[in-house]
């Protein structure tokens, strides 16, 4: 239709200002790349067959993307798809963070259901606008929807850019279509139109026509809406597209709208058609993609902090029962407030889920948050609440300074929960929830890791036992045996060839010596290292001797147990980038020497893929929650003495990007949130690790390091008598004693020394006890300043949560906030050292050790170490946790002691050589009353009981 240009009435010209949107999401697009270049928004446009007219309006969809920097993507999918196919297509369309936006052409097939997929669109994606759950919110006064229906959209937008008020005016739709005419009656009214919405049964169509102000008709009917019907000065928009025969025109038909074309004589604007409505839905699409892509980018780079507030009582309650009086979030709520994707994380259970590593791939552009190291004086038996420091200062910065926040820790071992130290999920008011799920088996990965240990060490022995029984040319016939006349290599036998020389890859090629070579390993069987773990303190596996039934034919041996967290697999685990990293890294592992010395390793004996098979779950860390509702990663869980003591290098990561701060921005207080990641036992043992295993591993570099110190340990390491667990305290621990603390400072003093030595500033948390007296902590915070920490802080987090710890969380932001000390951050020792030079720097410089004595057998390894190769690398100190020095009963700040090096082996797949000090046991014992007495379940609610 043309208005006729004689006429007062204005034209509202959908083409010239749908083009003017577009060349302004155009600038929007481009600016926002500039700034955020991961920015990318993108269409997703599926067509059902190939109807000509779908083909067509999907085409100008595309082209108009293109144009506004909107990535495109046409799904073709045939015609004869079948729903459950289709549903499967959309699934994972709408699982893909990359898509910001879905459209279905419609019509689709008959045997399709039209209103099935429209609901199968997540309602964020739907850039249509038709899903119920849009439409509803929009029907809705209080509440908005993500997207409006495009027509009835471009509408409004035209009625907006010619300034056209529409408060208080009389409004007809005509027409009441899901798409058009019902969301447009409701646009209006929602801009305070009074509308009135007519359809076939509306009586006296022309009445209601002469009242309206503004008149918007959608009814797919030629020329329906007369002329004389239109109020003089009406705006009327019409939204019909029909055919109408024209044999004046070279194609027969013309293009006529729902409104006969002289309305425009009575109105005082109107749309022409084509080149009205028509136009206008297009853009409008493009503005909700663009929009949607915005919305998706702002809320990927802020994490929603939506805090779980806690009822504090006094007395504080057991562990268990203040975790029972305190409902988690479901772990899809956390999740979505992480703004994680349905496709990267797996609920285990209600409350617990398994994030990919695709996350770090999807936020690469993102910058890291700050890292924030907690690690602690030389503990007493009972432990100085490090966990309970982690966990109630993210609690802290998350709920109460409202900055995003991440605590990363270690899975419970087994071990200690059922011997003397009981659970790792913090305590009182600063715990990980739900603490029974994390104390026992969460999602597996312990128990995967264990499976895989044992399944090396079985096929170690059995391949002992099988050369030990076969010639060549049986072993050759039953490892490569011919299937239908084709025998095969499978992949890792390629890799023992590669590491062999031998470049071929058909077995009938093997001359008979690169046969012998290949399958005959020649295990020695007095040097099989590999060693079988449990996650059980069952001290009488220490020893054991293995292959006494009669069908292993007298070929015995000794060998012995570790606890699982000991094991070389958690240590790659918890050391490990990627799937591809962890396969690799497992491939390298040492099982065995040869009888020639040479190292045999775990693609050796062809098990490397099987190992990553089993891992392939726990490689992910598992997401939970503070009591407080801000997430935490509990993945990989290494000892600290008798391994290197820090959660995973891929939870930190993941956790370091979403708390990060925005693609392209700099790193500032502002707008980054927190990492905080828990090192095992003392700054001599895994914060040691932490730096110079961990850190060099990874490449990351942290903020700040937290010490935890007690009033009641420094009173020990001053000299105070034994803390036994199960005994009550002496009084000089329950009661003010200024000298014994002064005395025992020295310990701590240390320790902030040495977390300064390596370029970090410290900042002192005393994890307060209700005895401890204002003096004493006024003491310990005067003497940490003074001995160059950063701060030091009294914590309440058992008594109070992260409300205790806001002076210290503030002290963390603080700290964090000054110039970065990635400049000053430094190793402690070049990897590339000698293997001995390695075990001296740490001992001298950080356990202040005046000597370093090796046994034979340590000597004799190093040797062997160094000519296999195997001295570049970092050390992992296996130490007693209670002293600087390998003697436990040595407590304060020793100095030039001996360090006896009793053993030392190496873990090549970890990519550690790990000296044992003194007496350590890599498999812990049983006391006479372990904690197990006390865990129990009641069987009527199945309510656990016991576990703290
Ligand atoms: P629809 O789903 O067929 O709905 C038509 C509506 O009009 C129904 O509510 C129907 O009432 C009502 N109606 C039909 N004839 C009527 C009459 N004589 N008097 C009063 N009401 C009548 O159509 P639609 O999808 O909304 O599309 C309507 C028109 O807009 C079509 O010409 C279409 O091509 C065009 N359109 C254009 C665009 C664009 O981008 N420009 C986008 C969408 C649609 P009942 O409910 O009582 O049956």
């Amino acid at each position: 239709m043309a208005v006729s240009p004689q006429s007062a009435c204005i034209r509202l010209d959908g083409k010239e200002i749908s083009q003017q949107v577009r060349d302004e999401l155009a600038a929007t697009v481009a600016a926002f790349k500039k700034e955020h270049p991961a920015f990318a928004p993108r269409l997703v446009a599926i067509q059902v067959g190939t109807r000509s007219d779908s083909s067509l309006y999907v085409r100008q969809k595309a082209k108009a993307c293109t144009e506004a920097g909107i990535e495109f993507d046409h799904i073709q999918l045939p015609e004869d798809i079948q729903q459950a196919e289709l549903d499967a297509r959309l699934n994972q369309i709408n699982n893909d963070p990359a898509v910001h936006g879905i459209i279905v052409q419609l019509p689709v097939p008959e045997h399709l259901s039209t209103r099935h997929i429209v609901h199968s669109i997540r309602p964020e994606k739907d850039v249509d606008g038709f899903h119920a759950e849009n439409i509803g919110h929009l029907s809705k006064r209080a509440t908005e929807p993500f997207f409006y229906s495009c027509t009835p959209l471009g509408c409004v937008e035209l009625l907006r850019r010619y300034s056209i008020p529409v408060a208080g005016r009389d409004a007809v739709v005509v027409g009441r279509s899901d798409i058009v005419g019902s969301p447009m009656a409701m646009m209006l009214s929602n801009l305070d139109a009074t509308v009135t919405l007519c359809h076939k049964a509306t009586s006296d169509l022309a009445a209601k026509v002469r009242q309206a102000d503004i008149l918007v008709v959608a009814v797919g009917s030629p020329e329906a809406i007369k002329a004389e019907w239109i109020k003089p000065g009406a705006v009327v928009i019409d939204v019909g597209m029909n055919y109408k025969a024209d044999p004046t025109k070279k194609a027969g038909y013309r293009w006529v709208g729902d409104v006969e074309a002289a309305a425009a004589d009575r109105a005082s604007y109107m749309t022409p058609v084509p080149g009205g409505v028509g136009p206008m839905t297009v853009a409008m699409l493009l503005s909700n993609v663009v929009a949607s892509a915005v919305r998706s980018f702002e809320a990927s780079s802020r994490i929603a902090i939506v805090p779980n507030p806690l009822k504090l009582q006094d007395p504080v309650p057991s562990d268990i029962d203040i975790a029972a009086a305190q409902p988690p979030k479901p772990i899809a709520q956390l999740a979505s407030e992480l703004n994680l994707a349905a496709a990267e994380f797996e609920p285990y259970g209600k409350y617990a889920a398994k994030v990919t590593l695709d996350v770090t791939e999807r936020l690469k552009g993102n910058g890291d948050g700050h890292y924030v190291v907690v690690t602690g004086i030389s503990p007493t038996p009972l432990g100085e609440g490090k966990s309970t420091v982690s966990i109630g200062l993210a609690q802290a910065l998350y709920a109460h300074l409202k900055r995003p926040a991440f605590a990363c820790v270690r899975q419970p071992s087994q071990g200690p929960t059922f011997g003397i130290k009981g659970g790792a999920a913090g305590g009182g008011y600063s715990q990980v929830t739900p603490m029974t799920a994390m104390n026992l088996h969460l999602t597996g990965d312990i128990h995967a890791i264990a499976a895989a240990n044992n399944l090396v060490a079985a096929a170690v022995d059995a391949r002992f036992f099988h050369e030990s029984t076969q010639t060549d040319a049986q072993l050759f016939s039953r490892l490569c045996p011919a299937k239908k006349g084709q025998r095969r290599f499978a992949d890792v036998m390629l890799r023992r060839l590669r590491k062999l020389g031998i470049d071929k890859t058909n077995p009938d090629d093997l001359t008979p010596d690169e046969v012998s070579r290949f399958v005959r390993l020649d295990i020695d069987q007095d040097q099989i290292m590999w060693r079988r773990v449990l996650d059980t303190n069952d001290r009488f596996l220490r020893e054991i001797t293995i292959g006494e039934a009669a069908t292993e034919r007298g070929m015995s041996r000794k060998t012995g147990f570790d606890i699982a967290v000991a094991s070389e697999i958690m240590a790659v685990l918890a050391l490990t980038t990627s799937l591809a990293d962890m396969r690799e890294r497992l491939g390298r592992m040492v099982v065995a020497l040869s009888k020639q010395g040479e190292p045999i390793t775990c693609d050796d004996i062809g098990i490397t893929g099987a190992l990553t098979v089993l891992m392939k779950d726990a490689i992910s860390p598992t997401l939970m929650q503070t009591l407080e509702g801000s997430p935490v990663f509990v993945h990989a869980g290494p000892f600290a003495n008798i391994a290197h003591g820090n959660s995973s290098i891929v939870a930190d990561r993941i956790a370091l990007k979403l708390v990060g701060a925005p693609a392209g921005e700099p790193v500032t207080a502002d707008n980054a949130g927190y990492v905080v990641t828990e090192a095992g036992f003392g700054a001599d043992i895994g914060f040691e690790k932490f730096v110079n295993i961990k850190c060099r591993a990874s490449g990351l570099v942290p903020s700040a390091a937290v010490i935890v110190a007690t009033i009641r340990a420094l009173k020990m390491h001053g000299g105070g008598p034994d803390v036994v667990p199960g005994r009550p305290l002496a009084d000089e621990y329950t009661q003010e004693n200024l000298e014994l603390l002064e005395r025992g400072f020295a310990n701590l003093r240390r320790h902030i020394e040495n977390v300064s030595a390596v370029g970090l500033p410290a900042i002192v948390a005393i994890n307060a006890f209700a005895t401890d007296t204002p003096a004493e902590l006024e003491l310990v915070r005067r003497l940490s300043r003074e001995a160059g920490a950063y701060d030091a802080v009294p914590a309440h987090l058992w008594a109070k949560g992260g409300a205790g710890a806001v002076e210290l969380a503030e002290a963390v932001v603080r700290c964090c906030s000054a110039p970065r000390a990635d400049s000053r951050f430094r190793f402690l020792y070049d990897h590339n050292l000698p293997i001995k030079a390695k075990i001296e720097a740490i001992a001298k410089q950080f356990y202040r050790a005046g000597s370093v004595s090796f046994s034979a057998e340590a000597e004799r390894k190093i040797e062997q170490f160094t000519r296999s190769g195997w001295d570049k690398m970092p050390v992992c100190m296996a130490k007693t946790q209670y002293s600087f020095s390998a003697d436990p009963a040595l407590k304060g700040a020793p100095e030039g002691f001996d360090l006896p090096i009793r053993d030392i082996r190496a873990s090549l797949g970890a990519g550690f050589v790990y000296p044992l000090c003194g007496a350590m046991q890599t498999l812990p014992g049983l006391p006479t009353r372990p904690c197990f007495y006390d865990i129990d379940i009641d069987a009527e609610s199945g309510d656990i009981r016991g576990l703290f």
